[in-house]
C-alpha cells in the first residue's frame, strides 16, 4: 500500500501553516487595522452563538430522548471538539474579514444588497441562485471525495476522529479542509 506524501507530520505542518498564513494575509489588506477589527468581530459573532447553541443542544440531548448510537461508552473529547470547531471558525473569520473589511472601506466587492448593484434583473438572480446551489453542492461532494483519497486523507482525518460526536464537533474540520469548504 502506497503511503500518502502528506502522512505523518507533513499534513500537520501544512495545516498549522494555513492557520498562521490566512490571518497574516490581513497585513496585505489596504486597511490592516480595519481588517483585524472585522476579523475579531466576525470570529466572535460566529463562535459565541455556535458554542452556546452547541452547549444547549448537548445539555438537552444528553438528558432527553434516545441516541441512535446507544449509550455512550466513554466521555466525549469535548475539549478537542471545541478546539477543532473554534480553529475552523477562526479561519472562517479570517477569510470573511477580507471582503467585509473591503466593503466597509468602500471598495467594490461581490457583496451587494440590491439587484441593481448586482447588475441583474429578478429572473437572472433566481437562475444565479439555483446555479449557485448546484455548483456548491457539486463542489461539496467532489471536495469530500477528493479528501477521501489516500493522498489527501491526512487533511480530513481530524474530522473523522470523532467517532461518537457531540454538537461541539459540528464544524471540527482541519485547516486545509476549512479553506476548501468555506
Ligand atoms: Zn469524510
Amino acid at each position: 500500500m502506497k503511503k500518502s506524501i502528506f502522512a505523518g507530520k507533513v499534513a500537520e505542518v501544512i495545516d498549522w501553516a494555513v492557520v498562521v498564513l490566512v490571518p497574516a494575509s490581513g497585513l496585505l489588506h489596504p486597511d490592516p487595522i480595519l481588517y483585524y477589527k472585522t476579523f475579531l468581530i466576525l470570529f466572535a459573532v460566529i463562535i459565541i452563538p455556535l458554542l452556546s447553541f452547541g452547549a444547549i443542544v448537548y445539555w438537552f440531548s444528553e438528558r432527553n430522548g434516545q441516541r441512535i448510537q446507544g449509550e455512550r461508552k466513554k466521555k466525549p473529547p469535548l475539549g478537542r471538539e471545541i478546539f477543532g470547531t473554534s480553529r475552523a471558525m477562526f479561519l472562517v473569520g479570517a477569510m470573511a474579514a477580507w471582503p467585509t473589511a473591503l466593503a466597509l472601506a468602500g471598495y467594490p466587492t461581490g457583496l451587494a444588497w440590491t439587484l441593481e448593484e448586482m447588475g441583474l434583473n429578478w429572473w437572472q438572480a433566481v437562475i444565479q441562485m439555483y446555479l449557485g446551489i448546484v455548483a456548491i453542492d457539486a463542489w461539496t461532494y467532489w471536495k469530500h471525495r477528493f479528501l477521501h483519497t489516500r493522498m489527501f486523507f491526512p487533511f480530513h482525518a481530524h474530522h473523522h476522529s470523532f467517532r461518537d460526536p457531540t454538537p461541539f464537533a459540528g464544524f471540527a474540520v482541519g485547516p486545509v479542509e476549512t479553506v476548501l469548504t468555506f
